[in-house]
């Protein structure tokens, strides 16, 4: 306990004394986070430990990551990873993996997930998060249960190892069925002890839905947050971002990531630097 107090005084300093946007990057208090699908093409190219040196540069300090394939990220063992991170100053808490389901494949799919918390708990995450689910046209809503069901199952494995399994979203949950919104039901038919939703606030928008009244009326069932805008954070000007982060903040929330999916000058670092430093100088954002 002393040792965390020692830590947090000089972060404290930081944040009163500085100014806005003039301090380096990698110095700053803020808790910025970052999905490392948005750097994916420098994975492919460059590499992992690039990509981590990259994030760990620019003054990121909490990943969500997406590559998880057969007790592996990125091909690395997790323990690997870990300390690849941990040595630049990161933490992995965060993991997107996914696996559809279906009931004549049931035992497959949870041995594929038994698998997938092994390593995300040698990884040390606080966190996994599904990403998708199959919905189309003749989706119903027993279907939707189904799915909600399963997440409560998995969600009930992931615990046993203190991991919480989250849920997150695009825009297509905002389709309804039979009159009611997928992503409503899906909030008030998963057992909130064991499934948690990580809003993508740019998606929910997209939907039609405001991330904002969602995070108000649901504290309990939003941990994290996906930080998203159409290309660069704050860049389209379609998003509010200050009253998200306000809201978050109420609610307590710690555990958010930026995503870039789609780059302005078709250069991935360039807009996941962008998008840092508009965060890192938004005054709202503490
Ligand atoms: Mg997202």
């Amino acid at each position: 306990m002393m040792l965390a107090g020692g830590l947090v005084m000089p972060q404290l300093l930081t944040s009163c004394g500085g100014g806005t946007g003039s301090s380096a990057a990698a110095t700053t208090s803020k808790n910025i986070g970052l999905q490392l699908y948005s750097l994916r093409e420098m994975v492919k190219d460059d590499g992992i430990q690039k990509v981590l040196e990259t994030a760990a540069k620019m003054g990121y300090k909490n990943l969500e990551i997406a590559s998880y394939d057969n007790g592996k990220m990125y091909g690395v063992a997790p323990g690997e990873l870990k300390k690849m991170a941990n040595d630049l100053g990161l933490k992995i808490t965060s993991s997107h993996v996914g696996k559809a389901y279906s009931k004549e494949e049931e035992a497959e799919v949870m041995s594929w997930w038994d698998q997938a918390i092994e390593a995300h708990n040698e990884l040390g995450v606080k966190y996994m998060v599904q990403p998708w689910m199959p919905v189309n046209d003749e989706t119903t809503l027993d279907d939707i249960k189904m799915y909600c069901d399963y997440f409560n199952t998995v969600g009930y494995k992931t615990a046993a190892a203190s991991i919480a399994f989250g849920y997150h979203n695009h825009d297509f949950e905002f389709r309804q069925i039979d009159g009611q919104r997928i992503y409503d039901y899906m909030l008030d038919n998963v057992s909130k002890n064991h499934v948690f939703f990580q809003m993508d606030v740019y998606w929910v928008t997209v939907g039609g839905g405001d991330p904002v009244a969602y995070m108000k009326e649901r504290p309990d069932q939003f941990k994290t947050i996906h930080i998203k805008d159409e290309k660069e954070i704050g860049a389209s000007g379609k998003m509010n971002f200050q009253p998200i982060f306000e809201q978050m903040q109420a609610n307590n929330i710690k555990d958010w990531y930026v995503e870039v999916e789609q780059y302005t000058n078709n250069d991935p670092e360039a807009s996941v630097k962008q998008s840092f430093d508009f965060l890192n100088n938004a005054d709202y954002l503490k």
